[in-house]
């Protein structure tokens, strides 16, 4: 069957007990057991819950691996991620990475003694270079936030296992409708879905997803022995944003065309980042990798912080606030919010520079969203 179709069945059939066609919530703590140790394989719903299943079920089949684990947080899926690396671990990651997975990383190598070398990963030959010493990850995303910028994941992930490493993705900004990492190679996707895949800004939640039996098995363990699990409803939520996410993964294109096309004429704007511009450097690849290029445009205005924070001001339909990938457009000025926890040397070095705007278009008009931006850049 055909992904649109796969999103609303794929692993999600009727309730057998009632018929319902919707997962029940269910919101029991605890199972009854027949004798010690006897149940109807739930125990504990820390440890498995049925809606829980059916959530991770699905997210496993949509990215085309053995399995899905849903947590919390999509940071709560990389701690849990982070707890399989002993002390002295080595993680080859992006440079150009989402704020809090950079904090989380630096707080693992200050507590913990893990090692984290952070490199422009756009060219695979500089992570050929950084694995002649061994790792233990590689860790990308792709498109990166907020500057967009593409891996080539099929041949990292050639480099990652002529080196006997794992490639993880974090797939958030792509969602499996436009681009699947494990059929490209990677070993583990992670995923935030608190953004597209939940896409109504109404939960917080995580996962991953496994390619081989092994890494389920070991994080199964690690989801249970953490506990940084989603309750019952956020699976249900989450569940209920998947269904719409072809529909809606087309609609955000379009919007983020629409709105892309405003800026990259614009005398005010220094640059516009959208992989769908045929001026985007790494468009190709883009073409190649993903089915669509997403929702998220982002863009440096020529005249710096002021500029910035005049443009939202002036933004009418974008609302001013964190976080991506629902059905209203939101916008957020990464150096002072998303990453702000990243010290301001170290941004501007990635091009995450006091101008930049990122802008998550939504699902209304897009004829809107355009006339919004074009009324907010007038003026600057
Ligand atoms: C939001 C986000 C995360 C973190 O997910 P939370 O659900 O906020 O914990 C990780 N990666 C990317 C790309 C994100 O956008």
């Amino acid at each position: 069957m055909r992904f649109d179709t796969r999103l609303i069945h794929d692993r999600q059939p009727p309730d057998p007990l009632t018929g319902a066609v919707t997962v029940p919530i269910y919101l029991a703590s605890t199972y009854k057991q027949s004798a010690p140790n006897r149940n109807q394989g739930y125990v504990y719903s820390r440890s498995g819950n049925p809606t829980r299943a059916m959530l991770e079920g699905a997210l496993g089949a949509l990215e085309s691996g053995v399995g899905g684990l849903a947590f919390s947080s999509g940071l709560g899926a990389l701690e849990t991620l982070l707890g399989a690396f002993p002390s002295g671990s080595r993680i080859v990651s992006v440079d150009d990475l989402y704020g809090g997975t950079w904090r989380l990383f630096e707080h693992h190598r200050r507590q913990f003694g893990l090692r984290v070398d952070y490199l422009d990963l756009t060219d695979p030959r500089r992570l050929a270079e950084a694995l002649r010493t061994p790792a233990d990850l590689v860790y990308v995303e792709s498109p990166t936030n907020p500057l967009l910028r593409l891996v080539d994941l099929r041949a990292v992930a050639r480099l990652a296992h002529a080196s006997r490493t794992r490639l993880v993705v974090d797939n958030t900004f792509a969602t499996p409708a436009l681009q699947r990492p494990i059929e490209l190679g990677a070993d583990i996707v992670l995923h935030s879905t608190t953004k597209y895949l939940g896409g109504h800004s109404d939960l917080v939640g995580g996962a991953l997803v496994l390619r081989s039996r092994r890494d389920l098995k070991e994080f199964t363990w690690l989801q249970n022995a953490l506990g940084a699990v989603p309750s019952p409803f956020d699976c249900y939520l989450a569940l209920r944003g998947l269904h719409t996410l072809g529909v809606r993964m087309r609609a955000h294109g379009e919007s983020a065309r629409a709105v892309v096309e405003v800026l990259d004429r614009d005398r005010r704007v220094r640059r516009a980042h959208y992989p769908g511009l045929a001026s985007h450097p790494q468009h190709r690849l883009a073409r190649r990798q993903m089915s669509g290029y997403g929702g998220i445009v982002s863009v440096d205005l020529r005249g710096g912080r002021r500029a910035a924070l005049a443009f939202l001001r002036r933004l009418r339909v974008f609302t001013l606030a964190e976080s991506l990938g629902a059905v209203e457009s939101l916008v957020d000025h990464p150096a002072s919010m998303t990453h702000a926890s990243v010290p301001r040397a170290e941004r501007e070095a990635h091009g995450v520079t006091e101008g930049l705007v990122r802008l998550s278009c939504g699902i209304e008009d897009p004829a809107d969203l355009a006339d919004d931006v074009r009324a907010a850049l007038r003026g600057l």
